[in-house]
């Protein structure tokens, strides 16, 4: 006996009562799904939008520092009834397209820049309007089979050798947290054994990483910050001494993390040695190259890379090097099983979808199930454009941060190391003064500017401020720019 169905039945008898109330709910809800015509004036409107915020965009500030608390979002309802188009991209355009940092823009050349390509915007689109569910294989062969050649590419662009398996996630802090989970699944440390578990970094680490040990419980491990060299690398031999004084306090090493392409300056870890000391004492190596990864397509940088394929996990970031929009990163282990091992799981529910087994599915290899198709709008620009056209756009920002590097001092900057990659970091000394307090105040005028946004950091109780040029619409207009702007400020300083 089922009460609720009984009561249903005892008051609705009649069919056609139902069949009328089925009818004018879907008459309500109808315009959900517009037809032709209405979807190509909705669409032209959203293009045009678009377009007009492409066209203004080389003379549109990097930075639009004012106007947070006036052009705030106005507290209101969404609204039970259907609003105009126009109005609310005029909206967007006030409340949204013109505040904060403009990160489409050539000028950001702070934090690390992200990308925006047009041809990711429309895989994009595609996946939204197609759909495909691409979690799990059996749902869509194609869609998880396309994510998974971009995932083999990007193996063997680190030198992988087969066997190895990963999965396109939302960025590169998921990614790295899906790597330590693996590390800590595949090294079987439980949670009794965290106290006495040790985790090799540096000061230089991004600070994902200690969110993920965080969100992992991790952070009760000792966690070592293993000392650094000029350039702001690790410093093997100091690894090497910390595992073995470690190991003889009865302490068990079982990760390092290691940075190819810190955040900072840009740095890349001596992966070779890190990886060789790994292996030695039995460690997991994972590296994160959320910045640096895709240097790995310019050949003259390759070398400074030896010994990422020798890392049992790497995380890389599309919407960094491959100038993707926000959300798209990657996580790679060389061995599946072990990435299997720490994320795969039934449901009785998904029985069907045990029928397909030829091809791993994002859903046993990460944390999400349903997922959105991100591989369309990293495979589109690829595919479009060709890698070549990425090679080059990342090796003019190379030679971007070489060039800087010349100039800024020519100003009468100081400079830090000459960069692995493309991040300068620098500052001024003035005649007289706190050089710190001069910096500080350096980048609130370049904030106010907002012609360019650079950021700044940290470094030994310096005040660095940083040049990181990443985006693919910097060029040598934006960085002489910059440069400008930076000598007006300094002159007779
Ligand atoms: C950006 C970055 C991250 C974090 O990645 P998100 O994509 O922002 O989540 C991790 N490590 C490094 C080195 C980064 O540059």
């Amino acid at each position: 006996m089922d009460l609720e169905g009984d009561l249903f039945l005892s008051k609705m008898t009649n069919l056609d009562e139902i069949i009328k109330k089925l009818k004018a709910l879907e008459k309500e809800g109808k315009s959900l799904e517009p037809d032709e015509g209405e979807r190509e004036i909705i669409r032209a409107k959203v293009i045009q939008h678009t377009e007009e915020f492409l066209k203004r965009l080389p003379n549109e500030k990097a930075y639009q520092r004012n106007g947070y608390a006036d052009k705030a979002i106005p507290q209101e309802e969404l609204g039970e009834q259907p609003g105009n188009i126009d109005e609310l991209l005029e909206f967007l355009s006030i409340h949204v397209d013109k505040l904060g940092i403009n990160p489409a823009s050539g000028g950001h050349i702070g934090y690390i820049p992200g990308g925006g390509i047009y041809a990711s915007s429309l895989g994009d689109y595609m996946a939204a309007v197609i759909n495909k569910y691409a979690g799990v294989f059996f749902a869509s062969p194609g869609a998880v089979r396309l994510e998974n050649k971009l995932i083999d590419w990007v193996g063997n662009l680190v030198g992988y050798p087969e066997g190895f398996a990963g999965n396109i996630t939302s960025g590169g802090s998921i990614a790295n947290l899906i790597g330590i989970t693996t590390a800590r699944v595949a090294k079987g440390i439980k949670g009794a054994d965290y106290a006495n578990s040790v985790i090799y970094t540096t000061s230089q680490a991004h600070h994902s990483l200690d969110k993920a040990l965080k969100i992992l419980g991790l952070d009760e491990c000792v966690i070592r910050r293993v000392p650094l060299d000029k350039k702001f690398r690790m410093l093997p031999g100091e690894l090497e001494e910390q595992i073995k004084a470690d190991k003889a306090e009865g302490l068990k090493p079982f990760l390092v993390l290691a940075s190819a392409g810190t955040t900072d300056a840009g740095a890349i870890d001596p992966l070779n040695e890190i990886a060789a000391i790994s292996q030695k004492y039995n460690l997991w190596l994972h590296v994160d190259a959320a910045y640096g990864g895709f240097f790995l397509l310019c050949g003259e940088v390759r070398e400074k890379f030896d010994g990422i394929a020798m890392a049992d996990s790497v995380v890389l970031d599309p919407h960094k090097g491959l100038f993707n929009p926000y959300g798209t990163g990657i996580i790679l282990v060389k061995k599946a099983r072990q990435l299997l091992k720490a994320h795969s799981y039934e449901a009785n529910y998904m029985q069907d979808a045990n029928i397909a087994k030829e091809e791993y599915s994002p859903a046993e290899l990460s944390p999400e199930l349903s997922k959105h198709f991100r591989g369309l709008r990293m495979w589109l620009p690829l595919k479009v454009h060709g890698v070549a056209a990425f090679r080059a756009c990342l090796e003019e920002k190379l030679w971007l941060a070489r060039y800087f590097y010349y100039k800024v001092q020519e100003l009468g900057f100081e400079v830090g190391p000459y960069p692995d990659l493309s991040i300068v970091i620098f500052r001024f000394i003035p005649e007289v003064g706190d050089p710190n307090a001069f910096n500080k105040e350096l980048i609130s005028k370049i904030h106010q500017d907002g012609r360019i946004f650079i950021s700044s950091t940290n470094l030994d109780g310096k005040f660095m401020l940083r040049f990181a040029v990443l985006s693919f619409r910097s060029h040598l207009r934006e960085t002489d720019l910059l440069l400008k702007i930076l000598g007006g400020f300094v002159s007779g300083a």
